[in-house]
């Protein structure tokens, strides 16, 4: 029996992880469940899966969901804030943490999951990209084991040498993309870009912060910034394939000239299960895959120009020091200022890009606490940059 913590468990992870916990109710026990504000979604999932504890974002949430539970005589203890958060990260009865909430608001609690020694879930690709070396640091001194939920991750992971002395055998590994709402899109189009067109992804259903990535490709920029962290590659061995149909979720290529992929359907209940039941395989859900069913399976190269956000991603990483956690505070500012209707499509590149000159001298964070505070400077310059041009 596992003892499982889900953080951000209202969300489009959140909700997968919980489908396929909720197969093996002989192997998990739901010890929390948290989310910012989604109070109607949290009372349903701690009437089924009856934790011990549920953390939300703000005091007034938390009145609301104590009422709502205590009409339902469930007994789940409810707590609010960030504090709370790393609390049932870390709690002492707990062996597994998902860590899905979206954005840099994951990071301490992914940190307090590390320093505590769990096996970490890990969806929230921000906290790697912000603060890589802290993160490691802690996962090294928590004795923690990081297991990919992002679905390239997960798949270069089960295509990967498991033993180091093979590690030198890899060539490269591939990242797919699947392209998103845009492949195809006019430069003059994704100008004028709604959010609603930006979200309406073709193959995955996400969260709004993600999809919009996925439309300017910076999902997959900071999903490079993910693997050097999570493989030890440097960005010139981890390259990028749009491939439209998103049924091969990466490859991992050896000197050999061998390339091993994973395939799937585009169902993130399969690398979430793939991580609940490491090393054994469960039943997630996801059925089986027909390829005679299916027409060709599509590659091809990026477009740099119509995507420029790939490019930063990489310089970012070449960069080094505070550069990926400054572009990554940047990129959320634009993206939600898009999502608000106060910023253009194509206008999220051209923030995220000025922030990342702007700051580019600054050094390289080496606590947390110091990461926040270079995540706060990336984002009040990128705010004082969208409030200029609108
Ligand atoms: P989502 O927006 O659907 O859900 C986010 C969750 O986090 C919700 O439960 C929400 O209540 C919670 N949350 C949001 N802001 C918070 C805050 N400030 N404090 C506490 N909780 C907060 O997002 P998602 O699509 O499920 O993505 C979650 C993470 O997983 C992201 O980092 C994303 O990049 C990653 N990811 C998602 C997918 C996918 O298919 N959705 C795939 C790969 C990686
Ligand atoms: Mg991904």
């Amino acid at each position: 029996m596992r003892t499982i913590s889900v953080l951000g468990s209202t969300g489009s992870i959140g909700v997968s992880t919980l489908d396929v916990v909720g197969r093996h109710p002989e192997r998990f026990r739901v010890h929390a469940l948290t989310a910012l504000r989604s109070v109607d979604r949290l009372v349903e999932q701690c009437v089924r899966f009856r934790p011990q504890q549920a953390v939300v974002g703000s005091e007034a949430s938390a009145q609301l969901l104590r009422e709502r539970l205590a009409a339902v005589s469930c007994t789940t203890e409810v707590l609010w804030g960030p504090e709370a958060l790393c609390a049932v990260a870390g709690a002492p009865e707990v062996d597994t943490v998902m860590a899905a909430i979206v954005g840099a608001a994951g990071l301490p609690s992914a940190v307090a999951a590390a320093r505590a020694g769990k096996t970490i879930l890990l969806a929230n690709k921000e906290s790697l990209v912000m603060a890589g070396p802290v993160f490691i640091d802690a996962l090294k001194a928590g004795g923690s084991t990081v297991l990919p939920i992002d679905s390239e991750h997960n798949a270069i992971f089960q295509c990967y040498p498991t033993v180091p002395e093979a590690h030198r055998g890899v060539r490269r590994i591939l990242l797919t993309a699947s392209g998103g709402p845009f492949r195809r899109a006019s430069l003059d189009a994704m100008m004028r870009a709604t959010p609603d067109e930006a979200v309406a992804h073709p193959k995955w259903s996400m969260g709004r912060k993600i999809s919009v990535d996925s439309a300017t490709m910076m999902n997959k920029g900071l999903e490079v910034i993910e693997a050097h962290y999570l493989f030890g590659l440097p960005s010139s061995a981890i390259d990028v394939v749009v491939h439209p149909q998103s049924v091969v979720h990466s490859m991992v290529e050896y000197v050999d000239g061998s390339v091993l992929a994973q395939l799937g359907h585009p169902d993130m209940r399969t690398p979430i299960a793939h991580a609940l039941g490491f090393p054994d395989r469960i039943e997630s859900g996801v059925g089986s895959l027909d390829l005679t069913m299916m027409s060709a399976l599509e590659f091809e190269p990026p477009d740099p120009v119509r995507f420029p956000c790939l490019r930063l991603a990489r310089e970012a990483l070449l960069a080094g020091g505070a550069a990926p956690c400054i572009l990554n505070a940047a990129n959320e500012v634009a993206v939600e200022a898009f999502l608000d209707g106060r910023l253009g499509f194509t206008a999220i590149a051209a923030v995220n890009e000025a922030v990342l000159e702007q700051l580019a001298h600054s050094p390289q964070a080496s606590d947390l606490d110091a990461v926040l505070a270079t995540d706060r400077e990336a984002r009040s310059a990128a705010q004082r940059r969208i409030s200029r041009s609108s």
